[in-house]
């Protein structure tokens, strides 16, 4: 097993995101016509899986092959766990000074500034420094708190307000400057999301009508399989093997889940999670398990589900009200599902608890 994969177990990540992969690969019939194909590989640090359903297997191949090399293109602009990527890069030479930034990278800044003002703050692209703090940025998986010092110097170098701005010069080129010794670029809770979708648009222009692309449980979901709608499931945030909502998705809709059980730790029997609050400096304490939300692309669905996981029950309906079209399906803590309407699933029967020694099944 190699280092890579040793930490992503450490950090309870695969397993979750194996069996949310098997799930969504779904079963149903398919029209005479398509055949069904998929192909994994590991990238931005999660099981990425690209299901089609086309005529030609060998067109979908090509497709597919480079669908994955968009996202690794992708991984290789926007990583900040990888030093020599242009994020990286960015973080090295934009502190307290303007730097000059791709355009590819200030259109998706901007975007997900709008989500932070709508959040105040919540969803935050500026978090590096924090993340690293608590070892969520980097392939060592941290087993302790980092200690209260450390999390207060932090705060002191955090702006309330603007941790990160942009400026647009008269050539039409952007400039970004990370205000603060707090402040670095982690795009953890957009550029998955950003990945899929760019993804899906080379699928299309290469001729595929009809596929998933899902990047461990992220995903957005284009036509159908065959003459069926795609089948998702969403992962029960306390049983990896188990899932707690059915969606059947058609069309073209994205759906993204940030949960408390992605990435964490136990430390005194309390689970630490990589989902940050900007405002404590500590993992987000809003009351919820799992946010998963469904919206027409998913870089506004990864965003908004990390935004909503930091904000909580309340102020996340809120901030789905600005976007029309845009579901939620909340898990609090007490593991009660919260859904709003139009969320396309069903809630699943917990099964019975067993009355002889037969395993469980999955529903
Ligand atoms: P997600 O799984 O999409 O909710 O994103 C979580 C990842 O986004 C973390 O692993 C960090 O890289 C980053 N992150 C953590 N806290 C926040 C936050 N409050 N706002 C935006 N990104 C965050
Ligand atoms: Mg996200």
């Amino acid at each position: 097993m190699s280092d890579r994969w040793r930490t992503l177990l450490k950090f309870g990540l695969p397993l979750g995101m194996i069996a949310l992969l098997s799930m969504a690969l779904l079963l149903g019939k398919l029209s005479h016509s398509d055949s069904v194909q998929t192909t994994t590989r590991l990238l931005m640090g999660t099981m990425v899986s690209i299901t089609t359903s086309h005529p030609s297997p060998m067109e979908a191949d090509q497709a597919v092959k480079r669908a994955f090399a968009e996202m690794s293109r992708i991984e290789t602009l926007m990583s900040s766990h990888q030093s020599s990527s242009t994020v990286s890069h960015l973080n090295r030479v934009s502190r307290e000074t303007w730097s000059p930034l791709p355009a590819e990278l200030a259109q998706l800044l901007r975007r997900g500034l709008t989500i932070s003002t709508q959040s105040q703050g919540a969803f935050a692209m500026g978090l590096e420094p924090l993340t690293s703090l608590w070892g969520f940025s980097s392939d060592k998986a941290a087993t302790e708190p980092p200690t209260q010092t450390a999390l207060e110097a932090w705060l002191k170098g955090y702006p309330a307000t603007e941790p990160l701005s942009l400026q647009t010069l008269a050539d039409h080129t952007t400039q970004l400057r990370l205000n603060g010794p707090s402040v670095g670029l982690d795009l953890g809770g957009i550029a998955k999301g950003y990945a899929i979708d760019q993804a899906i648009a080379v699928l299309r222009q290469e001729g595929i009508q009809n596929a998933i692309v899902d990047a461990g449980g992220d995903l957005r979901a284009i036509g159908r399989k065959g003459d069926k709608p795609w089948r998702i499931g969403i992962q029960d945030p306390r049983q990896a093997d188990q899932v707690v909502a059915l969606s059947l998705l058609q069309g073209d809709i994205s759906m993204v889940t940030s949960g408390d059980y992605e990435r964490f730790f136990l430390y005194q029997g309390k689970r630490y999670h990589h989902i940050l609050d900007p405002s404590t400096a500590l993992p987000a304490d809003s009351g919820l398990q799992s946010v998963s939300v469904q919206a027409a692309d998913a870089t506004t669905a990864d965003a908004l589900s990390t935004a909503i996981f930091v904000l909580g029950a309340e102020k996340g309906m809120a901030l789905l009200d600005h976007f029309p079209g845009s579901a939620v399906l909340l898990i609090t803590d007490t593991g009660k599902p919260i859904r709003s309407a139009g969320f396309i699933g069903e809630w699943l029967p917990k099964p019975s608890p067993p009355t002889t020694n037969s395993p469980s099944k999955q529903p």
